[in-house]
């Protein structure tokens, strides 16, 4: 038999990602490392043209030439025992694809090995979780641009399909796919943690009940803050616990994990001078968060604001402007950090030759992910209107967005101030836009202090040239 594509891992990505390129008219082989996966895919894919196979000969013996083959397996030792397994049984032209959350410098290494053996190596991002997976992913291929053209008719048509077109576009060469994968995920970082600062000053300050806050949110969900995770937060305030009383929100413990792609943002920004203060803030937040024996001793020693008083920092001001406040800090801080998570992608597009194309980017974006957002759109259109764009922030429409949800924005990162609520990433974009829109900084005094110990330099104001000055000697 000639299948046209193969998928080798059948976790829940895998085996959602293999049922929807099925249902799509594509044949298929499938492969996993232990067979029950593959056992369990055979009875539920009855009638279906599908290979499923137990052993990699089976598996690449299937699959037509050139092959291609989708890997969706754990990045790291998971990719790497996969690539070892595949190897010995594929041939020169063959395109394997690493669908997982691999690191770009990984993927770029793997690339380089592999073509020594005339294997083309492409690094995608998949997006979507399980139900993206199943129904149309948002998806982000990097490598050679021939082995995108040769796996395009499929990935068009598995892809999330949305007005604009199917959500699925080459990215650039290497790990540019991986790459932009990275960021979505950063980006997702920072709209959950935000969020979740939404929901903690509406219900701590505002006193807020979980049905109050669905209410909020799905009223937020018609408006210009529609977006998936604006939407599942909303249903997710209604959920009974089925294991006790009340909601199973209240009944979760509030220390968050993470696997890995918001650090390396975190790390590749740092490496390329790139602010993303929103984006590291979210990381920083779970990272804080993760500890909750040792948050539970501090709380007994540090001071400060009890939460239960929170509502008395209201003073008069009402619930139904706190929620509108607090809607207008999400969608501004919002967009600071889309704003950050887009510049690092251009500044990494330089550094690197990638030829990002953000607008493409943005399209990709609107639909199948798990960051989309009507604000996507407008992204798009910022950034297709004026390709050299320094910031989003400077898009004309958006800067006025931004000017007209200054009091709200202003009024929550202060009022969570008082009560003692903590808004990392809330305050964080607030401080970035200020910065931003600050003619003068306090950078003269770091300057100052940097000459003053490590004789570094500074420049003038009011004249041309690097100066020195002998600052102890001088008073
Ligand atoms: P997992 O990340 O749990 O990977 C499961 C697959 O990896 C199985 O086929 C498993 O084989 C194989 N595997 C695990 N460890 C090894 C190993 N040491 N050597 C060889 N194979 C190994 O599954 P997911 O479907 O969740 O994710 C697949 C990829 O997609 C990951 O990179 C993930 O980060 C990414 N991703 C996941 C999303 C999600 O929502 N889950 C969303 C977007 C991307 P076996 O069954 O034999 O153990």
């Amino acid at each position: 038999t000639e299948m046209d594509i193969g998928v080798a891992g059948l976790g829940v990505m895998g085996r959602n990602l293999a049922l929807n390129i099925s249902d799509k008219g594509f044949s298929l082989a499938v492969y996993n490392r232990h067979s029950d996966p593959v056992k369990a895919f055979a009875a539920h894919a009855q009638g279906r043209e599908v290979a499923a196979c137990t052993t990699v000969e089976e598996f690449t013996r299937s699959l037509k030439r050139p092959r291609k083959i989708l890997m969706l397996v754990k990045a790291g030792i998971g990719v790497e025992n996969t690539i070892a397994a595949l190897k010995p049984h594929l041939q020169e032209g063959d395109i394997l694809v690493d669908a997982g959350n691999e690191h770009f410098a990984v993927t770029e290494r793997r690339e380089r090995e592999l073509s020594a053996a005339g294997i083309r190596y492409f690094g995608m991002g998949v997006s979507g979780g399980e139900l993206g997976a199943r129904n149309g992913p948002s998806m982000m291929p990097g490598g050679e641009r021939a082995a995108y053209e040769a796996l395009a008719p499929i990935l068009t048509k598995i892809a999330a399909q949305h007005a604009d077109g199917p959500c699925v576009a080459y990215m650039g060469p290497g790990g540019a796919g991986h790459y932009v994968k990275m960021i979505h995920n950063g980006i997702e970082y920072g709209d959950m943690q935000l969020i979740a600062e939404a929901y903690d000053v509406l219900k701590t300050i505002g006193g807020l009940s979980n049905d109050e806050l669905a209410e909020a949110f799905s009223a937020w969900n018609e408006g210009e803050l529609e977006s998936y995770l604006v939407q599942i937060t909303a249903h997710i305030f209604t959920v009974r616990d089925p294991e006790g009383q009340g909601q199973l929100l209240d009944a979760i413990l509030d220390a968050s994990s993470m696997k890995g792609t918001g650090t390396w943002t975190v790390e590749d920004a740092a490496s390329l001078n790139a602010a993303i203060p929103t984006i590291a803030s979210a990381v920083d937040a779970r990272v804080l968060s993760s500890d909750k024996a040792g948050r539970l001793r501090i709380a007994k020693i540090l001071a400060g604001p009890d939460p239960k008083d929170a509502g008395r920092v209201l003073a008069g001001f009402d619930r139904k402007a706190l929620i509108d406040a607090v809607r207008d800090a999400l969608y501004a801080s919002k967009l600071c950090s889309y704003a950050q998570g887009m510049n690092l992608l251009r500044l990494a597009s330089r550094e690197r030759k990638w030829n990002l194309d953000l607008p493409e980017i943005a399209r990709i974006w609107q639909d199948g992910c798990i960051i989309r957002a009507r604000l996507l759109s407008r992204i798009k259109a910022a950034f297709a209107g004026d390709p050299e764009l320094p910031n989003l922030l400077l898009d004309p429409s958006l800067a006025k967005d931004l000017a007209g949800r200054q009091t709200g924005w202003r009024k929550v990162v202060a009022l969570a101030a008082e009560a003692g609520i903590p808004t990392l990433a809330t305050s964080a974009s607030l401080s970035y836009y200020d910065t931003l829109r600050r003619e003068r900084l306090p950078a003269n005094l770091v300057q100052a202090q940097r000459d003053f110990f490590g004789a570094h330099t500074y420049k003038r104001l009011d004249r041309e040239g690097d100066f020195h000055t002998d600052w102890s000697a001088t008073s």
